[in-house]
């Protein structure tokens, strides 16, 4: 592919361009593969759409206790059936991500009970949630929920034997994280899915095994629920919003689950018959149909990235040609210089905040600096194309979104002539 045209507007050398083209040959059938994905993903949206008979009425407003917003039901079923479950809670009102998750956990968890993270400790931000090394008030090890880590194997996958020893008689909840976070780490397949559901409902029937399916949600043409997940949370700043949804988070399962979430977000016996949608709901729904489009292009910015960066040597996770599972792509540069340089890179082709200088900081919370490059329309909106890294070797940039291939491309191509440039930092 002839890529001059992108110096009608930017400055990149000749020579990037045409190794650009060439590992976007390279990256070809890959790109063929996340299409055709995207298209079965589509056709499963639509449908649903059409079998709801979602019309404009859905997306309006309603206030005070909400009774009789069909909108806010008809989202629900949306996500359920789409992801190939009993019930949904999608809302606005769920603040990110983590308190889906968080929310998910509490209402289905009792005092006593215990949880088991199948693969390694959760995500950063549920580490308080859980009580993991500190005592946050309101932590679950504050009302009496203890937990038990089982870490990945030495290939990175999940140690069977590890999580059979863990499970014990009150272990609750198996927990499985799909995505790989910020680790340098494989990722969690389908298989493995099915395989730790297969061995907890063989202990127990009635263990709930729960996916924090962040950054996964129409990777693939199924979600954990067909490989014997029992409950899902997830953002709805990341995969399933689109890119439009300004803010929320869903949990999607088994009725009864659900029906839990529902009794803790609202009040027991009050069922989803309450909770009005101050603002419009045309977003939640647009977003929801956008996904697996957006997705896609995701998708496919982190496969060229992977590409074009493995060609210029440096070591990338996934490669290009390796199955996906989440949207996540992670580089490893040199040195701290090339990691700034490559976040400037990814800011300068941003839509938003495109003339700031991403500069490494101590951010609360963490023990190196971190340095972050994100100019979204939707505030921390990791659908859209960021890149953020601890700065400390080795110096790994982790990756993810794009609402727009081009833009992944252009961050990506401007990253590398600014190390070219040799720019002083
Ligand atoms: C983003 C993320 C979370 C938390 O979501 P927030 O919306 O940032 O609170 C949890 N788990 C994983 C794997 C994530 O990627």
């Amino acid at each position: 592919m002839d890529n001059r045209h992108i110096q009608k507007h930017f400055p990149v050398d000749d020579d990037l361009l045409r190794l650009a083209g060439e590992a976007e040959l390279l990256c070809g059938e890959m790109f063929r593969k996340i299409d055709t994905a995207a298209e079965e993903n589509q056709c499963r949206v639509i449908r649903a759409f059409r079998e709801l008979q979602v019309s404009e009425t859905h997306f309006a407003p309603t206030t005070g206790y909400g009774y009789g917003d069909r909108g806010r039901d008809v989202l629900d079923a949306l996500y359920a059936m789409v992801f190939g479950c009993e019930d949904a809670l999608v809302r606005q009102s769920i603040a990110s991500g983590t308190v889906a998750i968080s929310h998910a956990m509490f209402a289905n968890l009792r005092p006593g009970d215990e949880i088991l993270f199948a693969t390694g400790k959760p995500y950063d931000t549920l580490m308080g949630v859980v009580g993991i090394g500190r005592d946050t008030p309101g932590s679950m090890k504050e009302y009496g929920i203890t937990h038990r880590i089982v870490e990945l194997d030495g290939d990175a996958c999940p140690d069977m034997t590890g999580i059979r020893e863990g499970i014990r008689s009150n272990t609750k909840m198996v927990f499985i994280q799909r995505s790989r976070g910020y680790q340098w780490r494989n990722r969690v397949e389908p298989g493995h899915v099915s395989a730790i559901s297969r061995l907890a409902k063989g202990i127990r029937k009635d263990i709930i095994v729960m996916v924090d399916n962040c950054y996964g949600e129409f990777v693939l043409t199924g979600e954990p629920s067909d490989w014997g997940a029992d409950l899902l949370a997830g953002s709805l700043i990341k995969n399933p919003g689109g890119g439009l949804c300004p803010s929320g988070g869903y949990i999607a399962g088994n009725r009864a689950l659900v029906e839990n979430c529902t009794s803790r977000l609202y009040a027991p016996g009050l069922g989803k018959e309450v909770g009005s949608s101050v603002t419009d709901k045309r977003l939640l729904f647009q977003g929801f149909y956008m996904a697996p489009h957006i997705v896609a292009q995701s998708l496919k910015g982190s496969v060229f990235i992977a590409c074009l960066y493995e060609m210029l040597g440096y070591e990338v996770l996934p490669r290009y040609d390796e199955s996906r599972w989440d949207i996540i792509q992670l580089v490893k540069f040199n040195s701290e210089e090339q990691l700034v340089l490559f976040c400037r890179g990814v800011q300068e082709a941003s839509p938003v905040d495109a003339h700031v200088r991403p500069t490494p900081w101590n951010m609360p919370g963490y023990d190196d600096k971190v340095i972050m490059a994100a100019g979204t329309f939707v505030s921390g909106a990791s659908i859209e194309f960021s890149a953020d890294a601890p700065v400390r070797s080795p110096y790994i940039a982790y990756m993810q979104g794009g609402l727009v291939y081009s833009q992944v491309k252009l961050g990506a191509l401007l990253a590398l002539q600014r190390m070219r440039n040799g720019e002083i930092i």
